[in-house]
């Protein structure tokens, strides 16, 4: 006997995202989570990247920064990188934007969001036990009136760092952890201290600590901040200790560390967040173990800050409409498995830039310092800074779906074109907004349209005009990524035959 289509166990963003999709997809996921209620310990800084320009291609990027610290997204941000900084500020177009929004903000906009979908969250339910079966997953819960036990088709571990989900699925998680702790500040300035408008500051019996990043025989100290009401701090040191996240750091704890790095007392103010985290680089061997699926922190740690809370969203993102058309049982063979495939590319990605960080940072010798130096030289070339943005931000990953080789936007985050239409402009993230698929005719091509009425159950058919057609039409999955194009004027036969295989392939048997 069925609980629920898919338990979902955790209630951190990922799970809550997940979450979120399952709803926009028609599913209702039940969320298990361990803690009574959403606590105020600061992790995530805020969202970047490309999970911004999901949430605008939802329609929901408003919520978000309504619930921001800054009064609106940072279009080009100046952000830590590899112990160095990297500067946008000097593109039009940045590829990498900031939102500020700490994760116990991010968390009460999603838990609210998820709700409204019709997302069923009970707190204080600790999963404690799995087993699965060809037709079920079983999860042991341990809740406020004792013992239960919880049946769905699917379990999505969303369990965070120390997953229990994983631990119990006996899911390896292979990689590596660094012996560094890295503490990380944002106060305000106070009387002693001067900021200086190069981002310097003057401190009153000390002198001048510079903007940026000083090394030291004991380590690291970073200073700068994109409010200028406030000091950001960051001290690195190596250190073997283990830390329990859930601790946070305290002034004190921050005071000591600059104080061994740089040797100095400086002066700090009152406090608006301050962190410390240590660093893995982890991904599971397996996104899928039968009815079982891992997303988050709980399928992988990135030793750079900046990059996890991003990737999990994406993940759930990525999850969701494939979930939901497993459970609703209209799903071709093999969707499900396409998540491992897509995410683990999508993480070996984010992995490439966040390894690279730690070996651009960490080196002392004077290799290390030519490294940097170089590095840094080569960022202020437009060509080099909007690899690394794109790189950064995600926008660059294009999944290896069928017919990769027939159009260089299949497996791509669907470009948002400006579109003609008879009711007037439109563009590609206004025609998301339902989280639904969508056929997109650019050429007028009534005999594909012909095609895809077979799925108008499933998708959504438009047709537009546009100045510059990058193809004929286009095949966008829930997710923004398009599943098939049509090159210009490709023949009726061709084209005709290549969207019936996209349709069936990603979204079953016409009429069903
Ligand atoms: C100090 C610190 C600073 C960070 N800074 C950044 C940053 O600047 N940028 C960035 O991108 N990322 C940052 N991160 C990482 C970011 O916080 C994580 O990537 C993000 O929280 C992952 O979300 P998640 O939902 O996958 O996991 P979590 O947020 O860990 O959520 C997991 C949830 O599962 C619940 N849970 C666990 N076990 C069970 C169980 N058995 N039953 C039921 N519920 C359970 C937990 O209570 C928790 O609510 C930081 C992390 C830390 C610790």
């Amino acid at each position: 006997m069925i609980d629920t289509d898919v338990i979902i166990v955790g209630a951190g963003p990922t799970g809550l995202m997940l979450a979120c999709e399952l709803c926009l997809a028609g599913v209702r996921p039940l969320v298990l989570e361990r803690q009574p209620q959403i606590r105020d310990i600061p992790k995530a800084g805020g969202l970047s990247g490309q999970i911004l320009e999901l949430l605008r291609y939802r329609g929901e990027l408003e919520r978000f920064e309504a619930a921001s610290t800054a009064p609106e997204l940072i279009k080009a941000p100046r952000l830590p990188w590899g112990g160095m900084h990297v500067d946008f500020t000097p593109l039009a177009d940045p590829p990498m934007q900031v939102l500020p929004l700490p994760q116990p903000q991010l968390e009460r906009v999603l838990d609210e969001f998820a709700r409204e979908l019709g997302a069923e969250i009970r707190r204080e339910h600790e999963v404690i036990g799995l087993r699965q079966d060809d037709e079920t997953v079983t999860a042991e819960v341990h809740g406020p009136d004792g013992p239960a036990r919880v049946i769905a088709r699917y379990l999505a571990g969303c369990d965070g760092a120390s997953s229990r989900v994983r631990d119990l699925a006996a899911i390896p998680f292979p990689g590596i952890t660094y012996p560094e702790v890295q503490r990380l500040a944002l106060v305000t300035v106070p009387e002693s201290v001067t900021l200086l408008e190069n981002g310097d500051i003057e401190v009153a019996g000390l002198g001048r600590i510079s903007f940026g990043f000083t090394r030291t025989e004991r380590g690291e100290f970073a200073l700068g901040s994109t409010n200028p009401e406030l000091m950001g701090l960051y001290t690195s040191e190596e250190e073997a200790a283990e830390y329990d996240d859930d601790e946070p750091m305290t002034v004190t704890e921050l005071r000591d560390s600059i104080r061994r790095v740089l040797g100095v007392d400086l002066p700090l103010g009152e406090p608006s967040r301050l962190t410390r985290f240590t660093f893995h680089a982890r991904q599971v061997e397996r996104y899928r173990d039968g009815r079982i699926l891992m997303a988050g922190d709980a399928a992988h740690l990135f030793p750079s800050p900046g990059v996890a809370l991003g990737a999990g969203l994406l993940d759930s993102v990525n999850l969701g409409w494939k979930l939901a058309a497993d459970t609703q049982g209209w799903a071709p063979g093999g969707l499900l498995d396409t998540y491992h495939v897509e995410r683990q590319l999508a993480c070996a990605r984010n992995m490439l830039h966040a390894q690279a960080q730690v070996a651009i940072r960490r080196g002392h010798d004077p290799a290390a310092v030519a490294l940097r130096e170089l590095f840094q030289e080569l960022m202020v070339d437009e060509q080099p800074l909007r690899r690394l943005g794109a790189l950064m931000a995600g926008s660059d990953i294009r999944y290896p779906l069928p017919g990769y080789d027939h159009h260089a936007l299949i497996g791509t985050f669907s470009p948002d074109l400006a579109l003609h239409t008879d009711q007037g402009t439109t563009s590609v993230a206004e025609l998301t907004h339902t989280a639904r698929p969508v056929l997109l005719d650019l050429a007028d091509r009534p005999e594909l349209r012909e095609i895809a009425r077979g799925w108008q159950h499933r998708i959504d058919i438009h047709t537009a005009g546009i100045d510059h057609r990058p193809a004929d039409a286009l095949l966008i999955r829930p997710d923004v990524h398009i599943a098939w194009a049509a090159t210009i004027d490709e023949p009726t036969d061709t084209a005709a035959l290549g969207l019936r295989q996209a349709l069936s392939g990603w979204f079953g048997t016409p009429g069903c």
